[in-house]
């Protein structure tokens, strides 16, 4: 079930894949869905805001999000995890899902699960709908207003929470989006101890110490049914590179949010083959304690 976006009346969702049609209106205050380009826009009035990331952003992900180690990587352990504790997920929602490398990861990987991307930036939507054609719902939404109601098996937000100031709040809105038996599968950078420019060049709120994701979640109703690093065999590189950023920025070096994407194809391979060693572990059943991000599934409690 949908809620009114402006007075958050439930509703039934109109038939088909779009859970409105442009003509909708609200039975009880009348409001409308504002429609761009064929997207439903849930808070049009964020639309141009800056906040939590600069969409400009999207041009250059979409180039690195389809090889570079660290995205392909990524995408592989989610789809993995999705598999063993969803297996029978019929609808999935990923918040932020960007130029929506993920859904498509997820679609390949699982092809018969009803996707729905929804980002604040409709600039990457546009590329989202590029790749996944009819594949998928794409909305233009604030992940602190979901308006679902028991809509979703499982809802992704990999490498979003960190952007959002209130991150609990998001927390809080997913178990009301997800169904009794539903759950998340969620990734944020960790440590503050890796804080360097490349966070604050990217809008990070945060990134995670050991053990606040997990408390943050059970928080917000949920029990923790995985919880490990990520990027942990690379994590010597990564500290050596966000030094540099360091350093460099002392010298007045400007910085460059995507420097670390932007390497020869050998070196990417090399990186890329170390985390898939790291994935195959953590199928394997290794809990990583320390790396780069936190990956956390959990399930409605
Ligand atoms: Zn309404």
């Amino acid at each position: 079930m949908w809620a009114c976006p402006k007075c958050h009346s439930v509703t039934e969702a109109s038939e088909g894949r779009e859970p409105w049609s442009e003509d909708w209106r609200c039975q009880n205050c009348g409001a409308g869905i504002e429609y761009r380009d064929g997207v439903a826009c849930l808070a049009p009035e964020m639309i141009d805001s800056l906040s939590g990331f600069d969409p400009q952003f999207f041009d250059i992900l979409v180039k690195y999000e389809e090889t570079s180690f660290w995205f392909v990587n990524r995408a592989a352990l989610i789809t993995a995890l999705l598999a063993r504790y969803f297996p029978h997920a019929a609808e999935l929602l990923e918040i932020g899902c960007g130029t929506g490398s993920v859904l498509m990861a997820i679609r390949k990987a699982m092809p018969r699960v009803n996707l729905t991307g929804s980002e604040l930036h409709p600039s990457g939507l546009i590329y989202a709908r590029e790749r996944l054609a009819d594949g998928a719902t794409l909305l233009q939404m604030d992940a602190r207003d979901i308006i679902a109601r028991s809509q979703f098996d499982v809802i992704g937000a990999f490498d979003v929470l960190e952007h959002i100031a209130e991150d609990e709040a998001v927390m809080r809105q997913m178990h009301v989006a997800l169904k009794p038996s539903g759950g998340v599968i969620v990734s944020v950078p960790q440590h503050r101890w890796l804080w360097s420019p490349a966070d604050d060049v990217a809008f990070h709120e945060r990134r995670y110490p050991r053990g606040e994701m997990e408390r943050k979640l059970e928080a917000a109703g949920f029990r923790i049914l995985h919880s490990t690093s990520f990027n942990s065999l690379l994590l010597p590189l990564m500290i050596a590179s966000r030094q540099m950023m360091i350093l460099r920025e002392r010298r007045g070096i400007k910085r460059d949010a995507l420097s670390e994407f932007q390497m020869s194809g050998w070196l990417n391979r090399v990186l890329s083959s170390v985390l898939r060693i790291e994935v195959g572990l953590t199928k394997a059943g290794i809990h990583w304690p320390v790396g780069g991000s936190r990956v956390v599934v959990a399930q409605k409690a």
